[in-house]
């Protein structure tokens, strides 16, 4: 690491493999920046036991510039911050926390990547905007809280939300519903899906089957329509067979990989106080 580089590091569990370090150091090279940025792979053993504060400090002591913070730490590590964004607040999880001048701010960029994702594929910045008025997603665990956040500050006027756990489903609709009066939400198990997709304009999937290492489909093919439009938060592999299903039933269909260039595109603008090139890392993590 040279004298005066920015440096930032990426904390989790399960993390080694993460397309978050490399997109981040080389959209900053590209904007003539010296970025560094690490990997913090807490082993599964120790995560529990993990002083976050302590790491916070060391960081800090460093001259580290911010953290990136993932499963399992986005909600633990609110205890040691000092601020918090609107959205972090709201949705009590945070996955970039910024040092400003001593001080530990806390964003969540996982929500409005997401949003930006969807206003530029399915929203009102693409070219045919979706209908939207209701909507079913899949998967009420911590991508899901943030989706479901990003999808309701859409105008989605009935929200579904399923989960395997219902009691999980449940208990973030709880906590959505005051901060979204005007929208209808409803939250189950599975066996409310087949009514709840065969009323809805879209779907969103959010849960991690579909994943390299969860292979299948949460979402049976049957369900799926032409009419019915898909948003992925899955994005390795990037068409998951829901997508591959999605599309083979004619709909329209937003892959996971945007989610993840827009969560890093909100996050590098923090770290530099640059606008990021959304087009040129969306090619890049394309390359990796
Ligand atoms: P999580 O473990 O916190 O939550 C997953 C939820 O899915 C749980 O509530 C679980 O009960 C539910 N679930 C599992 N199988 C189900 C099924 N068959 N039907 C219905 N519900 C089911 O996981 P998470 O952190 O929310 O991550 C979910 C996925 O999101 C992962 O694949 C992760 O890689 C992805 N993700 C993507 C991005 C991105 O930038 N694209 C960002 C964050 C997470």
């Amino acid at each position: 690491i040279n004298d005066g580089a920015m440096v930032c590091a990426l904390v989790g569990q399960g993390i080694s493999r993460s397309l978050t370090p490399p997109m981040h150091e080389r959209e900053a090279a590209m904007a003539g920046l010296d970025h560094t940025y690490l990997v913090l792979d807490v082993p599964a053993s120790e995560s529990a036991t993990t002083d976050l504060g302590r790491l916070l400090d060391r960081a800090q002591q460093v001259g580290l510039r911010g953290l990136n913070v993932t499963h399992p730490f986005k909600q633990r590590v609110l205890a040691h911050l000092d601020a918090l964004s609107p959205g972090a607040e709201r949705l009590g999880a945070v996955n970039t926390v910024v040092f400003d001048d001593g001080r530990r701010i806390g964003h969540n960029t996982d929500w409005s990547g997401f949003a930006r994702n969807f206003d530029l594929g399915f929203g009102d910045d693409s070219e045919t905007p979706v209908p939207r008025s209701t909507v079913v997603q899949f998967g009420a665990g911590g991508a899901g809280a943030a989706v479901a956040y990003a999808m309701l500050t859409r105008s989605v006027r009935r929200f579904h939300l399923v989960d395997a756990d219902p009691q999980r489903a449940r208990s973030l609709a709880a906590s959505l519903q005051p901060l979204f009066p005007a929208t209808e939400l409803t939250s189950g198990g599975t066996d409310n899906a087949e009514i709840w997709i065969a009323a809805a304009d879209g779907l969103v999937h959010a849960t991690p089957i579909g994943m390299a290492d969860h292979p299948g489909t949460a979402v049976p093919a049957c369900l799926l329509r032409r009419d019915l439009w898909v948003a992925e938060v899955v994005y390795r592999p990037v068409v998951t067979e829901l997508i591959a299903n999605a599309r083979a039933a004619g709909a329209r269909t937003l892959t996971g990989d945007g989610m993840a260039v827009h969560q890093a595109v909100d996050a590098l603008r923090l770290f530099t106080g640059l606008e990021p090139d959304a087009g040129r890392m969306t090619r890049h993590i394309g390359d990796l």
